[in-house]
């Protein structure tokens, strides 16, 4: 078959729930993924074609895209802080507003000495392997509750050659950790079951709910019990970061101000939104 044949039901297909734009860039990286082809080989090679194989591939992703799963997830990576990141459906994909989250860590980790850090609702390892790679001396825990995704994680640290600790334990039901850090990190699940209905379908049918949800009653949950577990584990002077949902930067603000830490900051994300919060044992 023809790949031009291929991109042509790609634009017609999926024209109903994507931009064209988008599709192209979608067809764009299964052609070097599945190919090993420039993404420009239809100019070169007008009348390329694949084999049989090759167009099942094809047909498959273009399935899956037609149902609005993440490209990330067909393609099984994505590119995080200029790291490669295995990603499946027990990880959440790593934001952009997330790789913010690195660049304020970066800064703030120049600025004093850190040997410890951990990193807990890991998913794809992608904050505290990034951590790892900005602070080669450090040493780095990754706490999941999931042991799919604990595994990616480790599968990550080793792709990215970082060494890293990888800790199975649940959060909500941690009341003591074996060791103190000098950083503690977290980007746990932040969105109310009642923005459900603004969410889109790729985030909501494929991205695991266990990362992303938490009760509209209790929104701060993981970060009182996160908080509140950091202030035995930190050392003195030690630093507690967040990502959160831009909805609750006061009122996370004033929770770290009643667990009595100092030193808090309300951060902006590329978007404009209070995106992170940090403070000081
Ligand atoms: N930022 C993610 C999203 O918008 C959610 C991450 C989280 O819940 N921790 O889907």
């Amino acid at each position: 078959m023809k790949l031009s044949a291929v991109k042509q039901s790609f634009l017609e297909t999926l024209n109903s729930e994507y931009d064209g734009e988008e599709v192209l860039s979608f067809f764009y990286c299964l052609v070097e993924e599945f190919l090993s082809e420039k993404r420009f080989i239809l100019h070169i090679k007008p009348d390329f074609e694949i084999d049989e194989k090759q167009v099942f591939k094809f047909e498959k992703a273009l399935g899956d895209l037609k149902s609005h799963l993440p490209i990330q997830y067909i393609l099984g990576y994505t590119e995080f802080m200029s790291l490669r990141f295995k990603v499946n459906s027990s990880v959440l994909i790593p934001r952009p507003e997330t790789e913010d989250l690195i660049y304020y860590l970066d800064s703030c980790l120049k600025k004093r000495e850190v040997y410890r850090i951990l990193d807990i609702g890991t998913g794809s390892g992608c904050i505290g392997i990034s951590l790892k790679y900005k602070v080669p001396r450090a040493q780095v825990s990754l706490m999941d509750v999931s042991k799919e995704a604990l595994k990616t994680a480790e599968e990550n640290a080793k792709m990215n050659d970082l060494e890293v600790e990888l800790l199975h334990s649940d959060v909500l039901n941690t009341t003591s950790l074996n060791n103190s850090y000098d950083l503690i990190v977290s980007n746990p699940p932040y969105i109310r079951n009642l923005e459900k209905e603004v969410m889109r379908p790729n985030v909501l049918n494929h991205e695991p709910h266990l990362a992303l949800f938490v009760s509209d009653e209790d929104p701060l949950l993981f970060y009182r019990k996160i908080a509140m577990l950091a202030r035995d584990h930190l050392n003195l002077g030690g630093m507690l970061c967040f990502e959160i949902n831009e909805a609750f930067g006061e009122e996370t603000v004033a929770l770290l101000d009643e667990l009595e830490y100092k030193q808090i900051e309300l951060i902006n994300d590329r978007f404009g939104k209070n995106r992170i919060v940090s403070a000081i044992r």
